[in-house]
């Protein structure tokens, strides 16, 4: 036993979207922290260098494909974590999406498509989850990664805002269904964090990159750690009295709603 709050060591934690970015950052820290974690997207090749990098660290960690999207695949990664470690503790929505274009060039199936990834798969992670928590009675943690564009809209993302929007409001309804259980369900909106999925497709050029951070108070990108810590502190005794809410880890986002005027 410990007495540090923030403590996550052997959490079993999932992590969706781990072999990238935000993702990847989740699952080193929580590694690094003593938690087991299994990460998960669509490519082993995302996931399989992030899990060596780990495990020759020392960390505990197992990988497997699913697409959030496909319910069947979900529940088998949940089945995956309850067969190596018993339970889940923690499960980080991590995972998402998004292309730039117009509101009006985008097809209704584009617009689907990551409503789907982003709140649909967040839904269906977030279900089979808790459902082992409540038969398992161990309660735990449900952390989403939403982002500023749910709070304040995202010009050229309309798809994109509305469905991380939607993240932010399931986060509040699952709360407050699941506190019963002993599950605390929050919020993390990340503001501009310099990951290279994102950044070559939100902000290609010096100029976007300059215009994206002059719109923060601390004038600079977020980095993956960033946003990493706190998801420790939502999944740790640190955090709790704290379930429903937001945390917007963007350095005081200024600019709301036009994050770069991406297009003209
Ligand atoms: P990223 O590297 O593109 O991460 C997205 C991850 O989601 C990838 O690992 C991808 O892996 C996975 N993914 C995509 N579609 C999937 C699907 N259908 N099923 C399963 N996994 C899927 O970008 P990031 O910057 O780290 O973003 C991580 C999270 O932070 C996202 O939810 C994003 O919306 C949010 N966010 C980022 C920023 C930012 O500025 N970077 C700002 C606000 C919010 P596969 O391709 O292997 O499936």
């Amino acid at each position: 036993m410990t007495d540090d709050v923030f403590d996550v060591s052997g959490k079993v934690t999932i992590v969706t979207g781990g072999g990238t970015g935000i993702g990847a950052d989740i699952a080193r820290e929580f590694c690094r922290r003593g938690a087991k974690v299994l990460i998960t997207s669509r490519t082993m090749d995302h996931l399989g260098p992030v899990a060596d990098g780990i495990r020759s660290a020392g960390g505990i960690v197992e990988a497997m494909a699913c697409d959030v999207r496909q319910n069947d695949q979900v529940e088998a990664v949940i089945q995956k974590a309850v067969t190596t470690w018993g339970q889940v503790d923690v499960l980080i929505n991590n995972a998402g999406a998004s292309f730039v274009a117009h509101a009006h060039d985008i097809s209704p199936n584009g617009f689907a498509a990551i409503v789907a990834i982003n709140l649909n798969g967040t839904f269906n992670f977030s279900r089979a989850a808790a459902k082992v928590m409540m038969e398992k009675q161990t309660g735990g943690n449900i952390i989403n990664i939403s982002s500023d564009s749910g709070v304040y809209g995202a010009a050229t993302m309309s798809h994109y805002g509305a469905a991380k929007a939607g993240v932010i409001n399931l986060t509040r309804s699952l709360a407050i269904e699941w506190a019963r259980y002993g599950i605390r369900v929050n919020c993390v909106s990340p503001g501009p964090i310099d990951t290279p999925g994102v950044k070559e497709v939100l902000w290609p050029t010096p100029e976007l990159q300059k215009r994206a951070t002059d719109g923060t108070a601390l004038k600079r990108f977020g980095t993956g750690p960033e946003v990493a810590w706190p998801c420790v502190f939502l999944a740790s005794k640190a955090s709790s009295y704290i379930t429903g809410a937001n945390l917007q880890v963007d350095g005081y986002a200024m600019t709301a709603g036009d994050p770069a005027s991406r297009l003209s």
